[in-house]
């Protein structure tokens, strides 16, 4: 399933995910046209912003950072839905790079030893071929050059979040991530990767498991993009 999706997407033609022009040769994630009104979310300060405020009561977080903001709204949306739903895991790999690539003139990496994805269920996982957060990880990693470690799994499936309350979810989400930190990883400046964060309770809930994991790890989040404030 895997090698089917990664030869069709080196055979067929490559298009931009956001307007479906084809796209000319240098460009790489999405065309010129679109690149330039690509929706950037602008981190100014790492150790205080929005994206932290919405996790401090849940988590111990350094730092946070991300590259895109997320707005179902918009054509950009689709940049998201094509890595997450249509197959296209390269397109996850390469936002991952350019979102690093932008998150290293903000000097995030100075403060990093080792990504750590998201993880999703081991059904979810078959069915998908890829964790896309793990895909976004190691764009990350070329960037980087840190080792993408998955230090967090999913202990049970849970019930969908989206018919249930903030506290609810909460809870929820808080429930089902358990982390294992090895020695060799134990006091790292660890770095949690996930696709979108919304109201922040998976990234928050797998932060907290490494918080639990190994007190002395530095915990930081990256979501590629951030939907709560548009
Ligand atoms: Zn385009």
């Amino acid at each position: 399933m895997n090698l089917l999706s990664d030869l069709k997407e080196l055979l067929l033609p490559r298009l931009c995910p956001v307007c479906g022009k084809l796209l000319m040769q240098g460009e790489d994630v999405v065309c010129a046209f679109c690149a330039i009104g690509l929706p950037r979310y602008r981190v100014v300060r790492l150790e205080d912003n929005l994206l932290l405020r919405m996790v401090w009561d849940r988590a111990d977080v350094k730092r946070a950072t991300t590259f895109l903001i997320y707005n179902p709204h918009s054509p950009y949306h689709r940049l998201v839905i094509d890595f997450k739903f249509h197959g296209m895991s390269d397109l996850a790999r390469r936002l991952g790079y350019w979102a690093a690539m932008e998150a290293a003139k903000q000097g995030f990496w100075e403060e990093a030893d080792a990504l750590v994805p998201v993880p999703l269920t081991w059904w979810r996982r078959l069915r998908r071929g890829y964790n896309q957060a793990e895909m976004l990880a190691r764009g990350m990693a070329e960037v980087t050059g840190l080792p993408v470690v998955n230090l967090v799994r999913r202990t049970k499936s849970r019930q969908s979040q989206t018919r249930l309350s903030g506290e609810q979810r909460r809870k929820n989400a808080e429930d089902i991530y358990r982390a294992e930190v090895p020695d060799e990883w134990r006091g790292k400046r660890l770095v949690v990767v996930d696709d979108v964060m919304t109201t922040g309770s998976t990234i928050a809930a797998c932060a907290k498991a490494l918080n639990e994991a190994d007190e002395s790890a530095k915990v930081s989040i990256f979501p590629l993009a951030f939907a709560g404030d548009y």
